[in-house]
C-alpha cells in the first residue's frame, strides 16, 4: 500500500492546496489570523473540536461564540458546576461531550497541556481524531487529523478506499510530510476546508481544482467510484410517552442520566410505548440511528412524594436545568393539550412504582 501511495509524494502533491487555502480559507471564529505558529490559545481550539464531534460547523457558530462569552477561559470552564456549563450547552446535543469538555479542562487546570498525541488520547472524549485535530491546529504537531472529508478527497486523489485502522495508518504516514512542510495547521485546516468546499460527497468543483493534475479518479472518471459507501442500517423506529406530570404549579423532572441519548440533560420521565398504547399526536425525533416517535402526556396529580431520581421544580427553576431540545419542545406544546384522565397500564405502573411514594391521584374537578 505504501507504494502505491508513492512515499515522499504528498509535500508536492498537496503544494497548491495550501496556496488554494492561503486565498480560500473560511472565516471562522475560532481560526487564527497566523497559522504559522501556535495558536495563542489552545482552549478555543479544545472547544471548537469538542463542538464539532459530530455537529457541522453553522450549527457550531453561534454556540461557539456564546460559550466563549460565557467562558472565556479554561479556568473559568473548570471551576463551574457542570450544571452551569451544561445549561449553556443546551440544544447542540450529545450531551456527554460537555461533561468530557469539562473534565479534560479540569484535568489540564491541574497537570497542565499535554505534550504529545498519546498524552492528549488519555484527556476524556479525545480519540485519535481529536488529538490529531487540537495537536496540529493548537500546537503545530504534524499529526494528520483524518475526518470523513480528509478521508473522501485522498480516496479520490490516489482512486483507493481506505477502510481498516492500518490503512489509515498508512494514509497517516502519506500526511505527515506534507504536514512538516505545509505547516501542521495550516495544512489541517486546508485539507478540511477543501473537503467540505470543492471536493464534497456529491458533485464536486473538479473543474476548478487545483489538485486535479494528481487525482487518479478524476483522471479515470471513477469519481463516483471512491470513496466507496457503505450502506447504513435504517434507523430504529421507538415509541415514547413523555409524561409531563404537574402539581398545581410544580413539574416533576427527572435528574440527568449517565449514557443514553440525553445523557447529562434533565428530561421528563418517558415510558416505551407498543403499539396498542400509543396515545394522543406523536411528534417525530430524529436522533443518528434512531427515529423517536414522542407522545407528550400532560397529567395533573395530587401526590407530593415522589422517589429519586425525580424532583418537582417551579417553571422558574426549570428553566434554569439543562433540558434536552425534544423535552423544551414538548413542554412548549403540552400547553394545547388536554389533561389525560385514563392512563395505559404501563404508565400507570411507572408512576405507581417508580415515580411515586404513594398510589398516584387526579385532581378531583
Ligand atoms: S479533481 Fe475532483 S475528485 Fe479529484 S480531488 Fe479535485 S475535486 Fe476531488
Amino acid at each position: 500500500m505504501i507504494t502505491i501511495l508513492e512515499s515522499k509524494s504528498a509535500p508536492r502533491i498537496l503544494a497548491p492546496l495550501s496556496l488554494w487555502f492561503d486565498k480560500n480559507k473560511r472565516s471562522l471564529p475560532w481560526r487564527s489570523e497566523n497559522l504559522k505558529v501556535e495558536h495563542a490559545d489552545p482552549y478555543i481550539v479544545l472547544v471548537s473540536e469538542f463542538m464539532l464531534q459530530q455537529t457541522q460547523i453553522n450549527t457550531v457558530i453561534p454556540y461557539f461564540e456564546r460559550w466563549m462569552k460565557r467562558f472565556p477561559t479554561l479556568k473559568k470552564l473548570a471551576s463551574v458546576s457542570p450544571e452551569i456549563a451544561m445549561k449553556h450547552w443546551e440544544g447542540l446535543g450529545y450531551y456527554r461531550r460537555c461533561r468530557n469538555l469539562q473534565k479534560s479542562c479540569q484535568q489540564i487546570q491541574q497537570h497542565g497541556w499535554p505534550r504529545n498525541r498519546d498524552e492528549m488520547k488519555l484527556l476524556p472524549g479525545i480519540g485519535s481524531y481529536t488529538s490529531a485535530a487540537i495537536g496540529s491546529i493548537a500546537f503545530q504537531w504534524p499529526t494528520p487529523a483524518i475526518d470523513g472529508n480528509v478521508i473522501r478527497l485522498l480516496s479520490r486523489l490516489h482512486a483507493k478506499n481506505f477502510e481498516n485502522q492500518k490503512e489509515l495508518m498508512i494514509v497517516e504516514a502519506w500526511l505527515e510530510p506534507a504536514l512538516r512542510k505545509h505547516g501542521p495547521s495550516r495544512l489541517t485546516q486546508a485539507l478540511m476546508d477543501f473537503g467540505s468546499l470543492i471536493c464534497k460527497k456529491n458533485n464536486p468543483f473538479c473543474m476548478q481544482c487545483p489538485l486535479k493534475k494528481h487525482c487518479k479518479a478524476y483522471n479515470s472518471d471513477q469519481i463516483s467510484s471512491f470513496p466507496k459507501t457503505k450502506s447504513k442500517p435504517s434507523p430504529k423506529e421507538t415509541h415514547q410517552g413523555l409524561l409531563i406530570i404537574f402539581n398545581q404549579d410544580l413539574i416533576l423532572i427527572q435528574k440527568p442520566k449517565i449514557g443514553g441519548l440525553l445523557d447529562s440533560v434533565y428530561t421528563f420521565p418517558s415510558v416505551r410505548l407498543s403499539g396498542k398504547e400509543r396515545i394522543g399526536i406523536s411528534y417525530l425525533h430524529r436522533y443518528t440511528h434512531i427515529k423517536e416517535y414522542t407522545y407528550p402526556l400532560a397529567i395533573h396529580v395530587k401526590n407530593k412524594s415522589i422517589r429519586s431520581p425525580y424532583l418537582w421544580v417551579n417553571r422558574k427553576e426549570l428553566s434554569r436545568l439543562p433540558l434536552g431540545n425534544r423535552d423544551k419542545l414538548m413542554l412548549k406544546r403540552i400547553k394545547s393539550l388536554k389533561p389525560i384522565k385514563k392512563l395505559p397500564k404501563n404508565i400507570q405502573i411507572l408512576i405507581n412504582k417508580d415515580i411515586f411514594k404513594d398510589c398516584y391521584q387526579f385532581p378531583t374537578d
